[in-house]
Formats: C-alpha cells, sequence, structure tokens
C-alpha cells in the first residue's frame, strides 16, 4: 500500500498561468507551489493516413489537458504517454503498439506515483480509441485499491469536442474518422507544418450499427484514414481544443467547490 509521503494541500495552491508540465518543473519551482490534482495524458504513435503525423492523438490529448490546465488552480500536467493500444493500425508504418495489458499497468503506475506523491484526484485525457479498454481497467484498479482517490476521464476528445460545438460546424458526423475532418482540423492547429492537406482522402467504411467489429484498419481502409479530412481547417480544430478544454475546466472547478463527490444529482452545470 502507498504511503503518503508529500502532503500538497499544505503548499500555497497553484495560480493559473504559473508552469504546471510536470517536464519542465525542477524540485525548487515544484515546491513553491500546490498540485492537488493530476492530469493524465494517454496518447498514441500510430499511422494517421497519408497526411497526418504519426503523433496526432498525442499532440491533441496533450493541448486539451494543456488548455484545460491553465484554466484552473492546482492541476498538475504530467508529460504525455506516447504509445497507445494501437494493434489494429499495425500493418501500417509506423505503428507502435503496447498491449491492453500493459497500458493498463503503466496507466495505474502513473496514477499511483502521484496518490504517493499527495495527489489524490486525477483526470486522465485520452487521445485513442484503442486505449480505452486498458484506461478501463486501470482506473477500476485504482478505485478498488484506494477507494477515496477520485479518478475521472475524458475518453474520446474527437467524440466529445465536436459535440460541444453548434450543429454544423463539420461537414458529416461531427467531423468523425481516423484522420477525419476533426482529427484533421485539430492537427492543423496545433501542428500545421506536419500536415500535408494534398494527400488528404476521405474513406467512408461501413459497419453494423449494433454489432461490435474489432476489424483492422486495412480491412476498412486503403489509406489508413476514415471519415473525409477534405473539409478541414484549423479554426475548426481550435473551436474543438478549446470547447473541450472549457468543458473540462469547468468539471474540475465544480468539483473543486463541491469536495469532488461524484453523487451529485445534477450535473447540467456542464451543458453551459
Ligand atoms: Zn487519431
Amino acid at each position: 500500500m502507498a504511503r503518503i509521503t508529500r502532503r500538497a494541500a499544505l503548499r500555497k495552491p497553484a495560480k493559473s498561468g504559473t508552469e504546471f508540465r510536470l517536464e519542465y518543473l525542477n524540485r525548487h519551482r515544484f515546491e513553491r507551489q500546490s498540485f492537488d490534482k493530476a492530469i493524465i495524458v494517454t496518447g498514441a504513435t500510430e499511422n494517421h493516413g497519408f497526411h497526418l503525423p504519426m503523433g496526432t492523438d498525442t499532440f491533441a490529448a496533450y493541448a486539451v489537458a494543456e488548455e484545460t490546465a491553465k484554466r484552473v488552480d492546482g492541476a498538475l500536467l504530467l508529460p504525455p504517454i506516447p504509445f497507445g493500444v494501437s494493434d489494429q493500425l499495425m500493418p501500417f508504418p509506423f505503428t507502435i503498439t503496447l498491449t491492453a495489458e500493459t497500458l493498463a499497468q503503466v496507466i495505474f503506475e502513473v496514477a499511483e506515483s502521484c496518490l504517493v506523491q499527495g495527489i489524490r484526484k486525477l483526470l486522465l485525457v485520452n487521445g485513442h480509441g484503442g486505449n480505452n479498454s486498458a484506461i478501463d481497467v486501470a482506473m477500476r484498479k485504482i478505485r478498488r485499491l484506494y477507494p477515496d482517490v477520485k479518478m475521472a476521464a475524458s475518453l474520446a476528445w474527437w467524440i466529445s469536442g465536436p459535440k460541444l460545438l453548434p450543429e454544423g460546424t463539420f461537414a458529416k458526423d461531427y467531423g468523425i474518422g481516423h484522420a477525419g475532418e476533426a482529427e484533421t482540423s485539430t492537427a492543423l492547429y496545433l501542428v500545421p507544418d506536419y500536415v500535408d492537406m494534398d494527400a488528404a482522402k476521405g474513406e467512408w467504411p461501413a459497419s453494423p450499427k449494433e454489432v461490435r467489429l474489432l476489424a483492422t484498419i486495412p480491412e476498412l481502409s486503403v489509406s489508413g484514414a476514415t471519415g473525409d479530412p477534405t473539409p478541414a481547417t484549423a479554426e475548426k480544430g481550435r473551436l474543438l481544443v478549446t470547447a473541450l478544454a472549457d468543458y473540462l475546466a469547468r468539471f474540475i472547478k465544480e468539483m473543486d467547490r463541491t469536495g469532488w463527490k461524484f453523487n451529485r444529482e445534477n450535473w447540467s452545470f456542464l451543458d453551459r
């Protein structure tokens, strides 16, 4: 069982605008602040069609997490975990995958390190759909072993973000797809020099509504992309990252205000 070696709550709360990215903090600067929450980012290193960089999912999730951390007090942003569960894309270069079991263990051990350091509120921002089963296993294990720890997760920025924007912002189906309109817009906003729109092509593989298929991407797509990236713009990417960060910041602020109780009757403050 972890022993609490550091009482974050005894130090002054970190104000928005000060350094909150763990990899940039030295011990002196870290100890001048107080962090009572940590944000864990899970990404992926995988093929994103011909036009998007391999780190697209990591860049997007990290940007959402960074913007969220800027908007709240006391949130420590951890360096992103760059590898995810990407076995469905292994046939395409240059994908690197962990098994779900490994990623679940990595998330668990990162979270447990935070607990040992005295942080007991955790937000995970995920960048890649293949990671979700691992995140679920890790969260359940954390809750089982540390019942007083509060952990929440944003599992799918590429779905949640577009749904927070006015209908019609994206051309079709909320811009969905692997390297589709939403992802491509976000990459155009975050890493424009690494997006090759001349190579962006859409494919719309069909799937049954009520049956889950665990298909590899080559069974579904020639390019390795799905959806239609061609209407993507950097502005849509900015709107998406901002909307999701605003949403997560509202969540954290309200949780801070009300003692991180998950049994509230009304969550409508998130719908603003
Ligand atoms: Zn992606």
